[in-house]
C-alpha cells in the first residue's frame, strides 16, 4: 500500500510504502506510521492511516500512540444501551468476558468508541483474550473468511453474525446492565458491571481450566451457579 503523505510542518508531499504483512499483525484498524527526518523532508512526523489507506491524520514525533485524530463517540453504560439496544450490549460483554473474538462494523468513530467502552467495563478481557476488530462495513467485505466467522456486530443495523455467545451468560449479563442501566453516576455505573461481570469471568475461566483438564469439553458449563 501506498500512501501520500505531507509534512504537517512544511506541507513537502513524498510518499511512503507499507508493507501488505503490516495489516497482519494489527488488530485494529488504524495504525500511526512513523516518518522519520529525511524521509519526505528534514522534518520527523507521524501518520495516522486506516486500513483502507485514508490519511486521517498526522502527530509529531512524540505524539503518544493513542492520540487519534479521530474522536471516538463516547460511550456511557445508558447511551451505549440507548444506542445500540441492550441485546447487543449484552451479547458483546459476554462474548468479551469469554474472550471471543469481535468484529465491530461501522463508522470508525463508532467502533472505536465500543471499544474503549468496553476495555473500561472489562479491563481483565479486552487486551488480554478477547481480539477485537474494527472495521467499516466496506472494509469487512475484504476480511478473510477466517475472520468473518467470529462474531460480528454490524453497529448501525444493531445485528449479530455468528453470536459467540452461552445463553445462560447472556442473560445473566442482561440483568447486570439492567441494574446499571439504572444508575445515573457513570463511574458507578461502570464499577458495578466490572464488579459483577469478574464474578462471572473467574466462572469462565475455572469452567475452562477444568475443561481443559478434564478434556471434557463443555461439560458442567451449565450447572456452574452464577448468581
Ligand atoms: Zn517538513
Amino acid at each position: 500500500m501506498k500512501l501520500i503523505v505531507s509534512c504537517p510542518t512544511c506541507g513537502e508531499k513524498g510518499e511512503l510504502e507499507v508493507p501488505e504483512t503490516t495489516w497482519e499483525r494489527m488488530e485494529s484498524n488504524i495504525i500511526i506510521g512513523r516518518v522519520p527526518p529525511g524521509k519526505v523532508c528534514e522534518h520527523g512526523f507521524k501518520v495516522e492511516f486506516s486500513r483502507s489507506g485514508l490519511v486521517l491524520g498526522y502527530h509529531d514525533l512524540n505524539a503518544e500512540a493513542k492520540d487519534f485524530q479521530i474522536r471516538p463517540v463516547s460511550f456511557t453504560v445508558q447511551s451505549a444501551i440507548r444506542n445500540l439496544s441492550i441485546d447487543v450490549v449484552a451479547a458483546l460483554l459476554t462474548a468479551g468476558i469469554s474472550e471471543e473474538t469481535i468484529v465491530l462494523m461501522g463508522s470508525l468513530a463508532v467502533t472505536m468508541g465500543i471499544r474503549e467502552f468496553m476495555e473500561r467495563v472489562l479491563p481483565d478481557s479486552v487486551d488480554v483474550g478477547s481480539a477485537i476488530y474494527m472495521v467499516t462495513k466496506e472494509e469487512y467485505a475484504d476480511l478473510p473468511e477466517s475472520t468473518k466467522k467470529h462474531m460480528t456486530v454490524d453497529l448501525s443495523m444493531k445485528t449479530i453474525i455468528n453470536p459467540a455467545f452461552d445463553d445462560e451468560q447472556l442473560e445473566w449479563v442482561r440483568r447486570v446492565l439492567q441494574r446499571a442501566n439504572m444508575v445515573t453516576d457513570q463511574q458507578v455505573s461502570e464499577d458495578l458491571i466490572l464488579k459483577e461481570t469478574s464474578k462471572l469471568r473467574t466462572t469462565v475461566s475455572l469452567l475452562r481450566h477444568l475443561a481443559t483438564r478434564r478434556g471434557a469439553g463443555i461439560e458442567g458449563k451449565k450447572k456452574a451457579g452464577l448468581e
